[in-house]
């Protein structure tokens, strides 16, 4: 890449990638921080980014038989002390209540007062709080399979925040299933991590790897965890989405028990399975380039940007009458299941600022209208996976079917390169001395994009595991269900495995 070419966006992502990521979310205005340390305000076009995510997904949890329902955001102090190994993975990052009230201090100011006698615990999830409900809502076989899903906010007190990746306060939905028998349980959590998988490939544009996480990246509480993982630009993995099944566990610490079909009592089998606003940091760092966001058309907010171009006062309302004919053509046009959205852009502003401005925000295509497009019958359309100043002129008797088919085209065009990105970054390693290489960047002071997906052999112990993370912060992301079975060495150790994994710096 050229360094003196003009961009939207500085620093570039390989000047200085996590710079960049948040000068994207500025320049498209997706979200800020709040004066609330750690919690963030998400604005209209990134919150419209979520509500597509939520609309696509809640569809595809109804189609497999969920419904949703909401608990209580306060989960009692005890509900946690039920579940021993659970409560250890959250103690750390939970935000605690422990006063009911407000009082005036005499001083002009106030203080908190009413201490309860049972604290509570903000959401940092609700596995406890679900199943006390699910304990009176299962007696019998006949009550399942109970399939519930909450939409809802979650707070995990972290202290280093960043836009999207990691908050204070986010929001996300959680599924939360109960089961006859083991085997359906487990059936369940594998078909909810393929909605996950296919929501990420269809809409998101984002291939995922889907596999299994070892025993120390598990969900706190489960039997196994399972997970989506993606590449993102820098090469980093994020895990987008997990599904857990939680065996018995919750039930026993919940008390779900139930009457089975031979008439006897007994504990139910249960399952959990998430994905946050992390998506979209996902969504962002996977597809955006040096001129801000990109947007996948199937997730964006809108598709379609009219800009009308004009010197006169006459000109304009020609222009503009022109314009509002063709948003009118365009309305009710549909990409597959979702919506085209069109946005009229007539601010004073000139047609340089109005058009960076929407290339900054990922909209697909620009469409300019000027006097000379009138007398033609056509228009200019750009594409936001083409360079900025790429036009085409289509008529307008096409531009319907153009529209359609471009952003249909789009949609295809930004997974295949996000796959091959990946495919290009993800390598077989045997050799420890070469693994060590991969994943040290050349310059320590300023670590340089490095790295990407390693495929190698792992023995099992969480030693090498461990090893391997304090040497250089790189995790098993997973244990990719596809992984086939071969002999090698431990990439740590050097004992016998039978199977390669994925190791990855991720976020
Ligand atoms: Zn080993």
């Amino acid at each position: 890449m050229s360094k003196n070419k003009q961009t939207a966006i500085t620093p570039i992502r390989e000047e200085n990638y996590a710079e960049w990521y948040q000068q994207v979310i500025k320049a498209a205005d997706l979200a800020e921080n709040s004066d609330v340390r750690g919690c963030m305000v998400i604005k209209p076009w990134g919150y419209a980014i979520w509500e597509n995510i939520q609309k696509a997904l809640d569809a595809m949890f109804r189609e497999t038989g969920h419904r949703n329902a909401y608990f209580p955001i306060f989960i009692p102090k005890s509900y946690f002390e039920k579940e021993a190994e659970h409560v250890e993975g959250f103690a750390k990052e939970c935000a605690v209540v422990t006063h009911s009230k407000l009082e005036h201090d005499g001083k002009g100011g106030l203080k908190v007062a009413g201490e309860l006698t049972e604290p509570y615990i903000v959401r940092p999830t609700s596995e406890t709080i679900i199943g006390a409900s699910f304990a009176k809502w299962v007696s019998s076989y006949r009550d399942l399979p109970l399939l519930i899903n909450q939409w809802a906010n979650i707070v995990r007190w972290e202290m280093r925040t960043r836009l999207f990746l990691r908050t204070a306060e986010f929001l996300w939905q959680e599924g939360h299933t109960v089961h006859e028998s083991e085997a359906e349980a487990r059936e369940e959590t594998f078909k909810m991590l393929e909605v996950y998988a296919r929501f990420a490939r269809e809409y998101l544009a984002l291939p995922v790897l889907t596999g299994t996480k070892t025993e120390s990246e598990k969900f706190p509480g489960a039997v196994d965890t399972y997970c989506i993982e993606a590449m993102m630009q820098d090469k980093k993995a994020l895990q987008s989405g997990t599904s857990h099944f939680l065996g018995q566990n919750f039930a026993k610490a919940s008390q779900i028990k139930f009457q089975s079909r031979k008439g006897e009592v007994e504990y139910a089998w249960t399952t959990s399975w998430g994905v946050s606003t992390r998506l979209i940091g996902a969504l962002i760092m996977a597809h955006s380039d040096d001129n801000g966001l990109v947007l996948p058309p199937r997730i964006a907010p809108s598709h379609v940007v009219i800009i009308p171009i004009y010197r006169s006062d006459e000109e304009h309302s020609q222009v503009m009458e022109f314009a509002e004919r063709i948003k009118q053509t365009l309305k009710g046009l549909k990409l597959d299941d979702v919506m085209i959205w069109t946005e009229l852009d007539d601010r004073d502003l000139t047609n340089s600022e109005r058009n960076w401005y929407w290339v900054k925000k990922g909209i697909p295509l620009r469409i300019e209208i000027g006097p000379r497009d009138i007398a033609q019958n056509s228009c200019m359309v750009a594409r936001r996976d083409k360079e900025p100043r790429d036009k085409t002129s289509v008529a307008i008797d096409a531009l319907s079917a153009y529209v359609v088919q471009t952003l249909s085209e789009m949609q295809n065009n930004y997974y295949q390169k996000a796959l091959d990105f990946r495919t290009d970054n993800t390598i077989n390693i045997d050799d420890n001395k070469e693994f060590y290489r991969f994943f040290t960047p050349r310059n320590s002071e300023q670590p340089e994009i490095h790295g990407g997906f390693a495929n190698s052999h792992w023995c099992g112990d969480s030693a090498c595991e461990e090893k391997i993370k304090d040497d250089l912060k790189v995790s098993i992301r997973c244990i990719p269900f596809d992984a086939v079975e071969e002999p090698g060495k431990c990439i740590c150790c050097g004992k016998y495995s039978q199977k390669r994994v994925i190791f990855a710096k991720a976020y």
